[in-house]
């Protein structure tokens, strides 16, 4: 029996925290034998143009999106949005005040890292990041790294840079069910990403607060990722279904940035990958917009 096609929908390049250029992402998708990739850096689609002219030759069905640094009732959460008008305008604002809000705490994050002893300058971190649409704390991370600080990103997180530690600092992200309209609006279509994160806490994003954002226009939960136990994915995959949303997997690649995250180790079943992209096509007629196509092999 030949087996399905391998959809994974969310992954990063270098224009985020990923560790590969566009093409270098779409070819490594290839060669791993995935029929369909999403690339979703954070907060931007400065990717697309790249990855669409490397699909085309690398053979592969590729699915523009990005992944939106929102908040939602204290909590951080991040929203997968495919295939939406690049270009309209209150979409391309809200992830632009995202984008200045990463860059801008960066001297923070510095300044903090400077009363721990440690010497690093906005330099050693431009260094790091140089295709990247804003500098985050990954980058921070590999500029750690690469003064030979800590080890490697995990533990830049660890001991450093996530909340509760010395060097953390908070920055602007936009409110969630505001930008979920947004999406719409662009003739995209929504997906929460990893729900219930490292903790596996639903927070506000329980059954009844899922049903919230499935009225104001959500399409879809990501439930396989590598952050969500077994049976924190069947109770998502539960909600899922009692909501009518869409039911998503995939590897949130970032390249070298992150291990435990190879291209295809979660994966989206065709028939829910075919209910996005029909939500999508609904999105885009209604919104008027022009939006992305799949790029087909
Ligand atoms: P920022 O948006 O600048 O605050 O950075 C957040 C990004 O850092 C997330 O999107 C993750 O990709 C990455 N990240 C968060 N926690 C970790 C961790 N423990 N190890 C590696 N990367 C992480
Ligand atoms: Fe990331
Ligand atoms: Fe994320
Ligand atoms: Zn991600």
């Amino acid at each position: 029996m030949r087996p399905g096609p391998i959809i994974d929908l969310h992954t990063h390049s270098r224009v985020s925290d990923g560790t590969q250029s566009p093409t270098e992402l779409v070819q490594a998708a290839a060669a791993a034998g995935l029929d369909v990739l999403a690339l979703t850096d954070h907060d931007t689609s400065g990717g697309w143009d790249e990855a669409v002219s490397a699909a085309a030759s690398a053979g592969i069905e590729l699915v523009r999106g990005m992944e939106i640094s929102c908040r939602h009732r204290g909590r951080d959460v991040h929203l997968l949005a495919y295939l939406p008008d690049p270009a309209y305008e209150p979409l391309v604002n809200a992830l632009q005040k995202i984008l200045d809000g990463r860059n801008s705490r960066v001297p923070g994050i510095l300044a903090r890292l400077h009363e721990l002893g440690i010497a690093l300058t906005p330099d050693d971190v431009r260094r790091v990041s140089g295709d990247a649409a804003a500098v985050g704390r990954p980058h921070v991370a590999d500029a750690l790294v690469a003064a030979g600080v800590v080890r490697d990103r995990e533990q830049a997180f660890d001991e450093l840079l996530r909340p509760g530690r010395p060097a953390y600092v908070d920055r602007y992200a936009a409110p969630l069910e505001p930008m979920i309209r947004t999406v719409m609006e662009a003739g995209g279509v929504s997906v929460v990403a990893h729900a219930w994160g490292r903790a596996n806490d639903p927070g506000p994003l329980d059954a009844a607060g899922f049903a919230e954002l499935a009225a104001v226009g959500l399409s879809g939960i990501e439930v396989d990722h590598e952050d969500h136990e077994p049976g924190a994915r069947e109770q998502l995959r539960a909600i899922a279904r009692d909501l009518d949303l869409v039911v998503t997997g995939s590897s949130d690649h970032h390249g070298t940035g992150k291990t435990g995250h190879a291209l295809g180790c979660n994966t989206t079943s065709p028939e829910e990958y075919a209910r996005l992209l029909e939500r999508a096509a609904t999105a885009a007629a209604v919104s008027g917009r022009a939006t992305p196509e799949v790029v087909t092999r």
